[in-house]
């Protein structure tokens, strides 16, 4: 797969494109790593609340690809953010790795005032080499500022929703402001929209020979994000990461730009609570 990759703030750098394993059931996400890396994938996000870290990590195991050519991200998750460096340990071991690529704080969680806390572990982890990069997920432009004001450590990536129904322009803008990467998550809205048959869809993908999926994932691309589509199947991994050889035209990208609705499918991450 001839993704480019992103360039980090912190020297490190990522390949645009990747697979997500999100509610990949337990006993699939083994083969569905294993499928991803044959077909030419390198990079996973997973996360400790996926339930699949295992899986994950015995695929890259048994894949036979040199470990520092795959991207592995995981994440924190909200019910261990004051005891960060326990649950990093606990992630390595499920991942039978020594290092991963990229960890994350899954949510913000404001109402607990816990993710600063989180924050500072991280900044030790990246510092003891056991994750290469750090970053943050669902964090609003006030989470954000939060960290950079007490700690000055910028996250080297924010892996929010996004996609065309909910662009998340103001966010996205802080972003490129402070160089932290922007990841999508949810980049086909999760099947939750219609936004695979939406007229501008439907005629970019027949005017250039691509399908739906093809042409909201260029959508991703040619707006610099990083991007990891989420399937079980192996047919599906061929055509999502297909999409590097053609561009979508100012005009489509305009097109699909208009479907902003000003808000997502997920949980606001200023209340969301789960723990
Ligand atoms: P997604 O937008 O990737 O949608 C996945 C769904 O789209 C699949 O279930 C499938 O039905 C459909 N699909 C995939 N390829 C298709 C194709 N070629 N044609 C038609 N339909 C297709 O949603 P997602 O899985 O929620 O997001 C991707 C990844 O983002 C996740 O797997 C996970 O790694 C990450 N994620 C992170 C968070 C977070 O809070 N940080 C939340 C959700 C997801």
């Amino acid at each position: 797969i001839p993704a480019p990759r992103i360039q980090l703030n912190d020297g490190q750098s990522i390949p645009q494109l990747g697979l997500g394993v999100f509610k990949v059931e337990a006993g699939e996400a083994e083969r569905v790593t294993s499928d991803a890396l044959e077909v030419g994938y390198r990079h996973i996000d997973t996360a400790s609340f996926y339930g699949n870290e295992a899986e994950v990590g015995r695929a890259i195991a048994a894949s036979g690809v040199a470990r520092d050519e795959i991207t592995v991200t995981t994440k924190l998750w909200n019910t261990d953010q004051t005891r960060a460096h326990e649950a990093f340990d606990e992630s390595l071991e499920r991942l039978g790795l020594e290092s991963v690529d990229l960890y994350l704080i899954h949510w913000p969680q404001p109402m607990y005032g816990e993710a600063l806390g989180a924050w500072r572990s991280l900044i030790e982890i990246v510092g003891s080499g056991r994750a290469s990069s750090i970053g943050v997920s669902n964090f609003e432009i006030e989470h954000l500022q939060q960290l950079l004001e007490e700690t000055g450590v910028v996250p080297a990536v924010n892996q929010i929703e996004l996609h065309p129904m909910h662009q998340r322009r103001e966010l996205v803008q802080f972003c490129r402001e402070h160089d932290i990467a922007v990841e999508a998550w949810g980049p086909l809205s999760q099947g939750k929209s219609d936004l695979l048959e939406r007229d501008a869809v439907v005629e970019a993908a027949a005017a250039h020979g691509k399908t739906p999926a093809q042409v909201v994932i260029r959508w991703h691309v040619q707006h610099g994000t990083i991007v990891f589509p989420k399937t079980s199947k192996r047919e599906r991994m061929v055509e999502n990461a297909d999409v590097f050889d053609f561009a979508l035209t100012d005009a489509e990208m305009a097109a699909l730009d208009a479907y902003e609705t000003g808000r997502g499918f997920g949980a606001d991450p200023r209340t969301f609570d789960l723990r």
